[in-house]
């Protein structure tokens, strides 16, 4: 999207003795990557004081929840400690930089209220959460202690078809593509009650620069203010190819968390207001977009 609007962009990458670029193998002629890392605060002033950048987006983070309890200080270190340490380098390097931190609806965890807005106390019910929870506040912190335009996004679950093969939604619609042609016979799945609000990437980079556009730094809720159970999206994205997830969905324990998140929902009237923003995907376009590149992606793996 920034590239769209002809901006140069800057990624920063931690050094792997492998490229595991799969999700950005259409654009590394197009973005300059140079190499840092979170848990590294030289690198970070380094990268930054030598980038010059307008707007910093903070979207890295260990960011799998179910992880976050066998990893729990990892996550710590880059989800919380690591926006700090984002944030003391632009305030080095680039103090007039306008700063984008991904918060997360994960924060709201147990909900204390339905919908969701920023004004809902946060009640995490994970590391991941807890983490999260630290990164918004330091953001936060950093806006009323140095004057720095710094947002928190309290961003809803977002999804496309680059989502990462762990989390339910492309879970799903991998295994959807898998058993549709023959390669798995069931998806095993944890929890299928919990319930979110699913909206598309795509759709929330855009509530992201919006947010850097403003005469005033402030935070926003992005979500689609709609919420879907776990059995739902099986039975859309079954239902895709033509099949009946209650003949292949299996419940399996190991999926199950040790503390988890019921309900999901966004309220976000203040995003609507004053950025403009609306969703333009739904929900069951996501999904067949998403079973829909999974299944070309097996195809042509079988070729
Ligand atoms: P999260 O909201 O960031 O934790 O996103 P996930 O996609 O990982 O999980 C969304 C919800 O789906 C959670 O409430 C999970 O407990 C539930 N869920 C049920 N089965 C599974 C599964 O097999 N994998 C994952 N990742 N989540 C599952």
């Amino acid at each position: 999207m920034l590239l769209g609007k002809g901006y140069r962009v800057v990624g920063i990458v931690r050094r792997s003795s492998t490229t595991p670029y799969e999700r950005i193998a259409h654009l590394v002629d197009k973005v300059d990557l140079v190499s840092a890392d979170l848990l590294d605060q030289h690198s970070l002033v380094d990268a930054i004081r030598d980038a010059a950048p307008r707007e910093i987006y903070n979207l890295a983070a260990q960011s799998f929840v179910q992880t976050s309890w066998t990893q729990p200080v990892l996550t710590g270190e880059f989800t919380a400690l690591g926006v700090t340490r984002m944030l003391e380098a632009m305030r080095k390097a680039a103090p007039e930089a306008r700063f984008y931190q991904a918060s997360s609806s994960e924060m709201f965890g147990k909900v204390q209220e339905t919908p969701q807005n920023e004004l809902t106390s946060f009640y995490p019910r994970s590391p991941y959460g807890v983490a999260k929870v630290y990164g918004h506040w330091i953001t936060v912190n950093y806006r009323e202690s140095f004057g720095l335009y710094a947002v928190s996004g309290i961003l809803f679950n977002h999804e496309s078809e680059r989502r990462g093969l762990e989390f339910v939604t492309r879970k799903v619609t991998d295994g959807v593509a898998r058993i549709h042609l023959g390669i798995s016979r069931e998806l095993r799945l944890g929890n299928l009650d919990a319930r979110r609000d699913w909206g598309f990437a795509g759709d929330y980079v855009d509530a992201m620069w919006r947010m850097l556009q403003q005469d005033t730094p402030e935070d926003y809720v992005v979500g689609t203010g709609r919420t879907w159970s776990v059995r739902q999206l099986c039975e859309i994205a079954f239902r895709a190819v033509g099949l009946n997830y209650q003949d292949y969905v299996v419940q399996d324990a190991r999926f199950l968390r040790p503390a988890e998140v019921d309900l999901l929902v966004a309220d976000a009237s203040k995003a609507k207001e004053r950025l403009g923003w609306a969703p333009q995907v739904t929900f069951e376009q996501l999904i067949a977009r998403m079973v829909e590149a999974d299944v070309t992606r097996h195809r042509r793996a079988a070729a």
